[in-house]
């Protein structure tokens, strides 16, 4: 029997003397109602960020008699989903040169064209309102000592704008615009490349429209709940969680940098982001989306205030992590780069902090596939989920309910 897999946890306690309460682990006092109701669906998505929400989604629009039950650990969506910066970029210069050398000139006219559309998906999906979508530019800026990596950026910037017309059916999207220094306020900076198109959103605004939307066309989102085995039988999958047993025709991993947990064999390094806000700033001059130091830090304006994240670069191998967690190293940075680039006149005062982890790998693209009959995966957005996680997630959607079918 499958409920052997799950071995109880509580512990029988005997005292004659006293009126004992015996607290059972809440999967040893499950009704019968809520076995057969909340324990089985046609398919299990394993993480609510936004990949597995958009999969949900896409199976439901396909098929909305199919039930779809989602499994989330955390008390939110607990990975990179609510935890990013919410820039909606589709890649600054200097990235886009490092990723043609690794994709070569189609493979990344290909991969922008999954980004573009990929975002437009998303706007389209939730409204730009629903998102908090402000096309505020992105900027990518050099400081003096890095003249050579500016100059080389410069110098491609009618590449790119060539390679992506066709794509964003716009001209001359990436501009100099080193007259914007002083007025965002930064110092020590020598030169800015802009792209106009790119944009930030609130990808907490996000993640409560997805987690309506998927809830509005009859998912079931659990959380708390933390698969912790897989097990194939000849019919049908079954989860060991925290929390019980659950049974499902398929299963899709959609837990991004942890899916190593439950797939070791998979290619994806997990990634921290330690990111800062600081506390309001009268007259903040900042906005926009920014990258430096070929994306290792990136900044933006959010509600008068400055969130900055990054320097993961300081030590790679520190940050190769699924821990949550600061070091002093990055934090240190980060103050460093606010104080004498980002606010150099002004005081400030640092008010949230928290990291995020995100999932790479040796190749740009997620790995969306079945990993072994009826298992899932559609993970690996290498840090520009925002732009593809909904496409991948429909990708994932469509694979699992055409299986289903098959
Ligand atoms: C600091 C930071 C900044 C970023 N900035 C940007 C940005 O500006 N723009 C951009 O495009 N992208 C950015 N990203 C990347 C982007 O956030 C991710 O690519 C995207 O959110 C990945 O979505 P996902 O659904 O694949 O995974 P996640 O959002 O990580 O979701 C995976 C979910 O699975 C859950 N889970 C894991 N294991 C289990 C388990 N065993 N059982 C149950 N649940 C489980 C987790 O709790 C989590 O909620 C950033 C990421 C970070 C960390």
């Amino acid at each position: 029997m499958f409920f052997d897999f799950v071995k109880s946890k509580s512990v029988p306690i005997f005292n004659r003397h006293k009126k004992i309460t015996i607290r059972l682990a809440m999967y040893d006092n499950l009704s019968y109602w809520e076995k057969k109701n909340f324990f089985h669906a046609d398919v299990i998505i394993v993480g609510s960020g936004i990949v597995g929400l958009n999969a949900a989604i896409a199976i439901k629009t396909l098929a909305p008699k199919t039930t779809v039950l989602l499994l989330e650990r955390g008390f939110l969506p607990s990975g990179a989903s609510t935890k990013n910066a919410g820039f909606a970029c589709f890649g600054s210069i200097s990235e886009l040169i490092e990723q043609e050398k690794i994709s070569g000139t189609d493979g990344l006219h290909a991969l922008i064209s999954k980004r573009w559309k990929g975002l437009l998906k998303l706007r389209n999906l939730l409204g730009d309102a629903q998102i908090s979508y402000q096309n505020n530019g992105g900027f990518e800026l050099f400081r003096p000592e890095q003249a050579s990596l500016s100059e080389k950026c410069v110098a491609k910037i009618s590449h790119f704008n060539a390679l992506i017309e066709d794509i964003v059916l716009q001209k001359n999207v990436y501009v100099q615009a080193d007259e914007k220094i002083d007025v965002f306020g930064l110092k020590g900076i020598a030169a800015l490349i802009e792209c106009k198109l790119e944009a930030q959103i609130d990808p907490g605004m996000m993640m409560k429209a997805l987690l309506a939307k998927a809830s509005s066309l009859g998912v079931q989102i659990l959380n708390n709940c933390n698969v912790e085995e897989l097990k194939v039988e000849s019919n049908g999958v079954y989860l060991k969680t925290n929390q019980g047993a659950f049974t499902c025709k398929k299963i899709l991993l959609t837990t991004n940098a942890f899916v190593n947990e439950l797939l070791p064999e998979l290619e994806v390094v997990p990634g921290r982001g330690q990111v800062v806000v600081t506390k309001p700033i009268p007259n903040l001059k900042l906005k926009g989306t920014f990258h430096y130091d070929k994306g290792y830090y990136y900044f933006r304006n959010i509600d008068d205030r400055v969130l900055l994240g990054g320097a993961r670069n300081l030590n790679m191998k520190a940050e190769e992590t699924t821990a949550f967690g600061e070091t002093e190293l990055v934090q240190e940075a980060l103050h460093t780069l606010l104080k004498e680039v980002i606010l150099p006149e002004t005081n400030f005062e640092i008010e949230h902090k928290w990291s995020g982890i995100m999932a790479f790998g040796p190749k740009l693209t997620p790995i969306v596939e079945e990993v072994q009959p009826h298992i899932f995966c559609a993970v690996r957005c290498n840090g520009m989920g925002i732009a593809i996680g909904s496409q991948t997630g429909q990708e994932a959607g469509e694979m699992v309910f055409k299986s289903l079918n098959a």
